[in-house]
């Protein structure tokens, strides 16, 4: 079995590099050539020698994925892309244009186990955890085939990133490197169901990213109803681990609110969170749920969304109502994916 060399880091290339009785000069060429550069092949490493190529492609190989299908948005420039993995599974992208830069909306597994009621990742189940390697992949072939430079990376695409820790860790520090991508830590978010230990264990890393939680719902009867992973790590545990995680980083906990119509979108609803959310240092993003054909959800009215936010707001918690780009692509999550029929 080959290793990916993508997914390892820098120490962890250095180390393979020694192994092989190189000089070190050459960790820096490879690492821009996998990281910076985005390459896909080894004979594209034109400032190494032809031998050397040719051992590394012994012993290891290179992660990437291609464009299966790409959607580009007439409303608003968005695009989501379906990429092929070497394994012939998919996973979708979103690559938004805002003021500051591109953001890419990246996934970190195939399929997802949370099984929230809402959410079209879940569908089909879980296949598989990427590699550092294919997370990062992501932004490569969507960088290479729009000609741009990504600034912004959002966690936020199919599959959760707490479950697969390890891989996100490396990703990070991979994309975080002044010889790779170079993207900083504050540019990027990870956003979580709630995996509590995970979220203490992130903490502990002290990186200076976005953490968001997905939180959906003001108490544990509402919430586990749609999101599973409340019966194992309720409400409470949650938003105390938030807390500590603000404590120990000093850096803020965003909340995602998705307005299901009827079910999570009452005055009751706003008013609960509110109390949930009054000691807080927090910022809620209010989300119009995106209808999935296979799930039956709606969206309420704009004037409901405005309602419910302004009653967040009225009771002093920080609110913001996201604005929906691509709604001509279904760029929400998981829904390509599905589309394709995998299994
Ligand atoms: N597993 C992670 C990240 C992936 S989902 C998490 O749960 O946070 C990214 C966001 O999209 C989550 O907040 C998720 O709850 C939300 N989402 C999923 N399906 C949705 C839908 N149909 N409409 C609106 N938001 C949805």
């Amino acid at each position: 079995m080959k290793t990916d060399i993508k997914s390892l880091t820098y120490e962890q290339l250095n180390n393979e590099i020694s192994k092989l009785s190189l000089p070190k000069f050459r960790t820096k060429q490879i690492f821009v050539w996998l990281h910076q550069q985005g390459v896909k092949s080894f004979d594209k490493m034109t400032n190494i020698s032809k031998e050397l190529r040719q051992k590394l492609s012994e012993s290891f190989y290179i992660s990437s994925c291609t464009v299966e299908d790409k959607y580009v948005s007439k409303i608003d420039g968005t695009v989501k892309y379906l990429f092929r993995l070497c394994d012939d599974e998919f996973i979708e992208s979103v690559v938004m244009k805002y003021k500051y830069g591109y953001t890419i909306c990246v996934s970190s597994q195939v399929g997802c186990k949370m099984g929230c009621t809402f959410c079209a990742s879940t569908l089909a189940g879980f296949q598989r955890d990427l590699t550092a390697g294919e997370i990062e992949s992501q932004i490569h072939t969507a960088q290479q085939d729009l000609g741009i430079r990504i600034s912004h990376v959002v966690m936020m695409g199919i599959g959760e990133p707490l479950d697969n820790f390890d891989e996100v860790m490396r990703f990070l520090e991979n994309v975080n490197h002044i010889d790779g991508l170079n993207i900083g830590m504050r540019n990027i978010t990870i956003s979580t169901c709630g995996i509590v230990p995970k979220i203490y264990e992130l903490m502990n890393k002290n990186l200076q990213l976005t953490l968001t939680i997905s939180l959906h719902a003001p108490n544990d009867e509402l919430r586990s109803k749609t999101m599973p992973v409340n019966n194992r790590y309720p409400i409470d545990e949650l938003l105390t681990a938030c807390r500590d995680y603000y404590k120990a980083t000093g850096r803020r906990v965003s909340f995602e609110y998705t307005l299901i119509h009827g079910v999570n979108d009452r005055k009751s609803d706003a008013l609960e969170l509110c109390e949930k959310l009054k000691d807080m240092q927090s910022h809620v993003n209010l989300i119009p749920v995106n209808t999935v054909l296979e799930r039956n959800n709606t969206q309420g009215t704009k004037e409901d969304i405005i309602k419910f936010s302004n009653i967040l707001k009225n009771n002093g918690i920080n609110a913001t109502i996201r604005r929906t780009l691509g709604a001509d692509i279904n760029a929400s999550c998981g829904q390509l994916r599905h589309k394709k029929g995998v299994k």
